[in-house]
Parts: structure tokens; C-alpha cells; sequence
């Protein structure tokens, strides 16, 4: 953990979570140079049908640079006209060196969940659904086991069929 991220105190279900990414998909997937070829990435995923088949409510999503030293990428809903509030809209703010697909999948899935599930298990297996997809099965299954292993995941699915 970054010496500025160690005062900040981890949900439950967050900390477990993000211990499972640290040791199966932080080091794998795309990275980006520029901004540019992330938006152009993130567009394509939204506008694809496998995509809209499964979330048809969310339909546009930015992804920008959070700021100079930052340590914790972060996203913005910018609506909640979607199902249970969920937004239609979103923006993906990436921190410092963090324009890695894991990192642009991470904040994706808590665009397309509702605003109350945190880092719990619809979170988990909206995650999941998205890293099988665009990181391929090997990625997707390490993520899954290091998961269920882990107390407050143990009864996750593999991903989310369709729409919410
Ligand atoms: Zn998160």
C-alpha cells in the first residue's frame, strides 16, 4: 500500500476485494499511454452488444486524471435516471500511473451496480463479468478463487447473465 493510502481505513468487504485484484489481476491487461486510447476503449466496451445486451441503461462513460499524486482511482456518477438509481452516465477518474485496464474495469463495475452496493458481492460478480469478458478466462478464474476464498465472497456467482 502507498505510504499516503495507509491512514485510510478499508470496508469490509473493500479491503477483501481489493487483497483478491492485488493477487490475481493487478499485474495483467492493457495499460494506456494516453488518455485518449482508454476513452477510445471504454467507448468500445459500452457500445459493443455484448455490453448492451447486459447493462442497456448505461450508456456513456469519460475517463480522466484524477490529479497529480493521487493514490486511489475513483468514479462519478453523473445521474441516477438508470434502474434503482443506478446511473446512465459516468466518469472514471484514473490516479497517477493507474491507466490500467484492471483499474478502468474496477470503477466500470461500480458505475453499473446500484449506488449502495459497495464493494460487496454485486459489485464482485458485476466485476467479475467484466474481466472474464475483456481479460479473458484465465484472469477472470484466478479473480473468482482468490474471491470465494475469501469470508463475505464465498457464495458470489460467476458474473451477472444479463441486465440488471
Ligand atoms: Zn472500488
Amino acid at each position: 500500500m502507498a505510504p499516503t493510502a495507509v491512514g485510510r481505513r478499508l470496508g469490509f468487504h473493500q479491503e477483501r476485494l481489493y487483497a483478491a485484484e492485488a493477487e490475481t489481476i493487478a499485474g495483467l491487461g492493457l495499460r494506456w499511454g494516453r488518455l485518449p486510447d482508454a476513452r477510445a476503449y471504454v467507448s468500445g466496451l459500452i457500445e459493443s452488444e455484448w455490453f448492451g445486451e447486459r447493462w442497456p441503461h448505461f450508456l456513456r462513460c469519460d475517463v480522466e486524471r484524477r490529479g497529480s499524486g493521487s493514490v486511489w482511482s475513483t468514479c462519478h456518477r453523473l445521474d441516477d435516471d438508470g434502474p434503482g438509481g443506478r446511473p446512465t452516465e459516468g466518469i472514471i477518474l484514473v490516479a497517477d500511473g493507474a491507466l490500467l485496464q484492471p483499474v478502468v474495469l474496477h470503477e466500470l463495475a461500480h458505475l453499473l451496480v446500484a449506488p449502495d452496493a459497495g464493494h460487496g458481492p454485486d459489485f464482485a460478480e458485476t466485476l467479475l463479468t467484466l474481466v472474464r469478458r475483456e481479460m479473458g478466462f484465465f484472469a477472470f478464474a484466478a479473480l473468482y478463487h482468490a474471491l470465494r476464498r475469501r469470508e463475505g465472497f464465498q457464495n458470489i456467482r460467476e458474473g451477472v447473465a444479463d441486465g440488471p
